[in-house]
């Protein structure tokens, strides 16, 4: 009997094994195998069992074991397991064990004791929660979402506070009635401990959890609670996606425009695409929900392909904040000739919040104390050896950090190049920022959110516990603090820095500038105080700024869908980028060249509608000690693209060569 066999390498196909047919019969597809593989052992997934092979039987080896019988995947899952392979260009057996935890699939040996039973704290059975009595814009969305009629799914665009997670509760409830089961995908679970508690409270001893950092035995009981049946409702981040509930009805997204729905390393899927997919196999609801949501998914709500469904206004009638600019170009609003990067007018503003016994959020994207150290006599600056930025510098404790490697190393006393001792710093960080205010606001409770000293869940829930009781005055932090926390005691928000954003190189920053203001401005009067906005910015007058001040989402999305459409961006064109990696940089620049000229020379004859842009180095040119060249793909047709690729492969195969070539489909990341 032959087998058809995925094995998780960076190889396309599968490969076919033979097997004793008694032994044979009791395989199915998802079962787990050990076969010789090169002059290894090696393991795959069972994908089929074909009546006959290519290959020459004689030379067909047989498998060594079978290492698992019950399938790590059902039909359904094997479908959209297919899918993902297919569309992301990526090898069958690496999606399959990017999905499934590895406890299920791992050999034997290697297993032993996972089979635990622990105590499990989100399963605890209690007197649900009720929720809120929906307001008449949430029940339409309800009603709207459970409509059977409805198979489009839906954008649940909601400002801040608007009552969205209500709406998910809503639905979920009604779909749990009807004894089927839902995903809630969030963007970062340790980010958000108050939604997992709300679902918790609300569905006791229905909810599990999935995150990054389970151990493997937090992760197989959880993963076992969904396969038994006993978790009707998963929460998690975006490997969630994959959770193997039964009779899944409806799959949320909250924030989907979130980058990190994307994963960035070996396969390269973005889970709320993914979401969107698996509901559409299954026929199940999906709902993606954001204040500001990502300009593919908002042309797709303008178009019909998704229902569009609106919570114009805040619960209780609550105002938006107002919004205010101080340029901080203009000398005369600088706190001091020191202070460049703080006005006047923002100082003032803490003041009085304060005064009147209110909270304070201060946002910058930018961690460590400055950019950069330099040299004061000779302008040596500091960089990593292996990745081509410069350290950034922590003052408490002090030490240059590179934020690509992790690298770190003690600050000098004195220049390695020349020996002086003006050592200085350039650009600002929330160390700075934290240092600075506490020193105009001695009295004041400061907090700071940021990676620097939030570590993991636990640091999070007790700084926003602090938050919530008051405790803390004033809150600086970057992202971090953006991400729909509700903060009742805030009634002021300065940004300290809008410019930061604008100017990345990438297509996107204008989106990324308008979704991090308003939701950072959405912390703003989340209770009974009104809301205040103070942005200090280079560019008063800027478009995108004065859109996300204003509230005006339909412009803003107008004039940005204008410009992707005129330089053929997504949502217009499909983008593919190739990346490649060495250690020497001559390799990687011959071969990047190579394929480009490979993919330009195939183009006009095969995939006329394809540009191939590059390549060029990549504006990170080494990270890691790895040289960086990257080559952008571009097309209206996805079909057309992953057609080029095919040829690609095909073709590289045969090249043995020793750069990596990674395939990225719809990029985020595009340093
Ligand atoms: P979003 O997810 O859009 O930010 P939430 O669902 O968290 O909004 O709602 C914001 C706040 O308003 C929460 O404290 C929530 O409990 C409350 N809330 C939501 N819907 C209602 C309602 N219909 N009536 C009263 N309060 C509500
Ligand atoms: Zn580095």
């Amino acid at each position: 009997m032959i087998i058809d066999v995925a094995i998780p390498i960076r190889i396309s196909n599968s490969f076919h094994y033979l097997i004793d047919d008694e032994l044979g019969k009791t395989l199915s597809i998802g079962s787990v195998v050990s076969i010789p593989f090169g002059n290894r052992n090696a393991f795959g997934f069972v994908l089929g069992f074909p009546a006959k092979s290519n290959v020459d039987l004689l030379k067909l080896k047989s498998i060594t074991e079978i290492l698992v019988l019950k399938p790590v995947f059902d039909e359904s899952m094997f479908q959209l397991l297919k899918w993902v392979s297919d569309y992301y260009c990526h090898p069958l057996g690496e999606v399959i064990s990017t999905a499934i935890p590895k406890v299920f699939w791992m050999p034997k040996k290697e297993k032993k004791n996972v089979e635990v039973k622990e105590k499990n704290s989100e399963l605890i059975l209690d007197e649900p929660v009720l929720g809120h009595s929906l307001n008449e814009n949430q029940k339409k969305a309800v009603d709207l979402i459970l409509d059977p009629s409805e198979k489009r799914p839906f954008l649940l665009h909601g400002v801040t506070g608007s009552g969205k997670t209500e709406v998910y509760m809503s639905v979920l409830s009604s779909i749990i009635n009807d004894k089927k089961t839902g995903i809630i995908l969030v963007p970062e679970i340790a980010l958000t401990p108050q939604l997992t508690e709300r679902f918790s409270k609300r569905f006791p001893g229905m909810v599990a959890v999935l995150h990054s950092d389970l151990t493997a035995k937090e992760r197989t009981y959880q993963w076992n609670l969904i396969t038994e049946g006993k978790a009707k409702i998963v929460i998690g981040a975006r490997s969630a996606v994959f959770a193997p509930l039964k009779n899944l009805g409806v799959i949320v997204v909250d924030e989907e425009h979130e980058t990190s729905f994307k994963q960035e390393d070996s396969l390269r899927y973005n889970a709320r695409d993914l979401a969107v997919v698996r509901s559409k196999l299954l026929g199940a609801k999906v709902i993606l929900g954001s204040a500001t949501p990502s300009v593919e998914t908002y042309q797709n709500a303008l178009n019909g392909k998704y229902v569009h469904l609106k919570l114009p206004e805040r619960v209780n009638q609550r105002p938006m904040p107002t919004t205010s600019f101080i340029d901080i170009k203009d000398k005369s609003q600088w706190y001091s000739p020191e202070l460049r990067w703080l006005s006047r007018g923002l100082v003032n503003a803490i003041a009085d919040t304060l005064n009147q016994g209110q909270q304070v959020m201060l946002f910058l994207n930018r961690l460590g104390f400055a950019h950069f150290l330099f040299c004061g006599d000779c302008g040596h600056t500091w960089r990593c050896k292996d990745c081509d930025v410069s350290l950034t510098y922590y003052q408490n404790p002090p030490l240059l950090k590179c934020h690509y490697c992790g690298v770190q190393k003690k600050v000098p006393v004195c220049c390695e190049n020349c020996s002086g001792t003006k050592l200085d710093t350039i650009g600002l960080g929330t160390e700075q920022v934290e240092k600075t205010i506490k020193s105009i606001f001695p009295k004041a409770s400061v907090a700071r959110m940021d990676r620097g000293v939030i570590k993991g869940k636990k640091d999070l829930e007790k700084v926003l516990e602090r938050i919530q009781k008051r405790e803390v005055d004033i809150v600086i932090g970057t992202q971090m603090v953006a991400k729909g926390h509700d903060f009742p005691g805030i009634a002021l928000v300065g940004v300290l820095m809008a410019d930061a954003s604008l100017n990345l190189p990438d297509f996107r920053s204008y989106e990324r500038t308008f979704q991090v203001i308003t939701q950072v401005s959405g912390r703003a009067g989340r209770a009974e105080t009104p809301g205040e906005v103070i942005i200090q910015t280079l560019n008063p007058e800027h478009p995108v700024l004065l859109a996300a001040s204003r509230h005006q989402q339909e412009l803003f999305y107008r004039d940005e869908l204008n410009s992707r459409k005129l330089f053929q961006f997504p949502p217009f064109h499909r983008a593919v980028m190739l990346r490649f990696q060495h250690t020497n940089p001559k390799n990687v620049e011959s071969f990047a060249y190579q394929v480009t000229e490979l993919l330009q020379k195939e183009a006009p004859r095969r995939f006329a509608n394809c540009q191939i842009l590059g390549p060029s180095e990549a504006p990170l040119a080494r990270i890691k000690k790895m040289y960086r060249w990257q080559c952008l793909v571009k097309s209206e047709s996805v079909k057309e693209i992953q057609g080029m690729l095919k040829l690609l492969f095909e073709w590289e195969k045969k090249q043995k060569s020793t750069v990596q070539l990674s395939v990225d489909v719809d990029p985020i990341n595009f340093i």
